[in-house]
């Protein structure tokens, strides 16, 4: 599409917004959003505040060939280029409906956070693996995403997706998961979830949470902010290890920088740009390879038109 008549696009989208009342805000700094706190600018981020309203942002995309994107909580993802490509946001679409027998349906946006309250509130256990990850529901299901011995997968019992304008609910048998994997594409537009949680003993779980988080607080540069582990785990060892053992910590671009403290961790140390963290990125994966013959790929999503 021409820069003309994608700037026309735009506009119509625009009307459209406003038309149908969505919140939205335009020339958005993906920095104000990313937990990186770097990000390019997209010409729309918009969020909309139930199901009834995604759907309609994405159809309306779809019809005027406009590019999207679903973020989720931004914890995962460095957003290189967005020029011709508009955000929507889940982060409204947390409802969260317990039902019989630890059953409990959750739309994507809802937080990771949210969703373990909530469920011990109801003395059921299941999520306290998710404690201290930053994320959403469909973030977590698109890269199975885990900690403290367990993934989201485990208490997965079907992910429902919009496929045109219908909702088609997978079960659990229908995907694959693995290590920080899932056979979910960029297509795959997730709107809730189905999980099956156990009764329990809460004060126990109450207890473990609050040692995964003082490991945490211990292993990793939680006051910094970051995108948690930048690379994925190789079959020679752990991403952070291969990386600490090539005296790459600490290795700096610009204001992004190897955390002293966590080898996979790249950190924002207060005025890093977009190509700090991109070149910081790349440089880590040559030398790994160089020196070691380790491809290293990674964990995040890097989101470059
Ligand atoms: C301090 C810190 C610690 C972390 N620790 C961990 C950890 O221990 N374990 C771990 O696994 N991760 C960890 N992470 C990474 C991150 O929090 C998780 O991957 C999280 O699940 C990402 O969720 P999100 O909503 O932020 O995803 P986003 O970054 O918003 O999106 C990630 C991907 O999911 C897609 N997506 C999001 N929602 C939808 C949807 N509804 N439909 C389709 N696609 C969607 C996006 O398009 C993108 O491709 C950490 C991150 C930080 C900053």
């Amino acid at each position: 599409m021409s820069v003309s008549s994608l700037s026309k696009q735009f506009n119509f989208f625009e009307d459209f917004l406003i038309k149908e009342n969505i919140k939205f805000f335009s020339s958005y700094s993906m920095s104000k959003y990313a937990s990186w706190r770097v990000g390019a600018t997209t010409p729309f981020i918009i969020y909309p505040k139930n199901l009834k309203e995604f759907k309609l942002i994405i159809l309306e995309a779809k019809k005027r060939k406009i590019k999207f994107y679903i973020s989720g909580n931004g914890s995962n993802s460095l957003f290189v280029r967005l020029s011709k490509t508009i955000i929507i946001s889940t982060k409204k679409l947390n409802k969260i409906k317990f039902g019989s027998d630890g059953k409990v349906t959750v739309e994507a946006g809802a937080s990771l956070n949210l969703m373990l309250n909530r469920s011990l509130k109801k003395g059921l256990l299941g999520f306290e693996f998710s404690s201290g990850i930053p994320g959403t529901i469909g973030g977590a299901l698109i890269t199975n995403a885990g900690a403290n011995g367990g993934t989201i997968s485990e208490i997965l019992e079907s992910v429902t997706f919009l496929k045109e304008n219908s909702e088609i609910e997978v079960p659990k048998s229908k995907i694959l998961f693995g290590y920080r994997y899932s056979s979910i594409t960029r297509e795959d537009i997730i709107i809730k979830a189905n999980f099956k949680l156990k009764s329990g003993n809460t004060a126990t779980a109450k207890e473990n949470i609050k040692n995964y988080i003082k490991h945490r607080n211990k292993t990793q540069p939680v006051e910094y902010p970051s995108a948690g582990s930048v690379f994925m785990n190789h079959q020679n060892g752990k991403a952070g290890k291969i990386i600490e053992d090539l005296g790459l910590k600490g290795l700096s671009v610009g204001g992004a920088q190897v955390s002293h403290l966590h080898g996979n961790y790249i950190i924002n140390t207060g005025d890093a740009k977009i190509k700090d963290v991109k070149n910081l990125i790349e440089k880590i994966q040559k030398i790994s390879k160089e020196k070691e013959g380790i491809i290293l790929s990674t964990e995040v999503k890097i989101i470059d038109e």
